[in-house]
């Protein structure tokens, strides 16, 4: 199975292609977004911290962004089955910090697929969100503030990610089923390289034995 991360600037589809990746593939699903969103939810501590920074459009320190990602990763048995990095990591101490635990555990990021909208279509997706469901950040003001940060704190990554030949582009305008198939295959080739690793591995290990 595969770790990937879905990148893209907010509104880019994250959230709804990785809906489509768990429904074929069986991976995990792990929106950072999403963590935090149900904490404020519930009201918690970690909810009122997030909170502060999330209707300003603001990033999550982080240290704290870190820790919750950790903690997430410990309680999911299912995440050995592979997982879909949705919003993490967001800045280059983030992915630096994914490589790092994910090593811990025993995984490793197979790739990183992003997908590519230009500003205008996110902030019109965004608005268009903002009023179905009554997101919160997706507010005019907000979502001025949140594009300005991906620009200045999350695109860096794609560099840091091309400059290590992980990082793959994906033309994320269109139909969303289009999207989707062009995910699908670079997720195929991952997939397969993995099997292809794993075979590897057993082989050598049988001609040791
Ligand atoms: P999302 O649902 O991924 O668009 O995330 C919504 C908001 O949560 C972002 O605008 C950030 O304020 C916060 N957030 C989510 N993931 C992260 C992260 N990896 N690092 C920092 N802040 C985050």
């Amino acid at each position: 199975m595969a770790n990937i991360v879905l990148f893209g600037g907010p509104g880019s589809g994250k959230g709804t292609q990785s809906a489509k990746i768990i429904d074929r593939y069986g991976l995990y699903h792990i929106s950072t977004g999403e963590v935090l969103r149900d904490h404020i939810a519930r009201g918690t501590e970690l909810g009122k911290t997030a909170d502060s920074y999330i209707s300003k459009g603001q990033l999550i320190p982080d240290d704290l962004m870190v820790d919750i990602l950790a903690d997430v990763l410990d309680k999911t048995q299912e995440a050995k089955k592979g997982v879909v990095f949705d919003g993490f990591p967001r800045t280059v101490p983030q992915a630096i910090a994914l490589d790092r635990m994910l090593a811990d555990r025993g995984m490793k990021l197979d790739g990183v697929l992003g997908l590519e909208v230009p500003d205008e279509e996110l902030v019109s997706r965004m608005l268009a969100r903002g009023k179905e469901t009554g997101r919160a950040d997706d507010n005019p003001e907000t979502i001025k503030n949140r594009l300005a940060v991906y620009h200045q704190q999350t695109q860096p990554l794609r560099s840091h990610y091309e400059s290590q030949g992980r990082y793959h582009a994906v033309d994320g305008m269109g139909d969303v089923d289009r999207i989707f198939s062009r995910i699908m295959e670079h997720l195929d080739t991952f997939t397969k390289a993995d099997a292809e690793s794993v075979a590897d591995a057993t082989m050598s290990s049988g001609s040791e034995g």
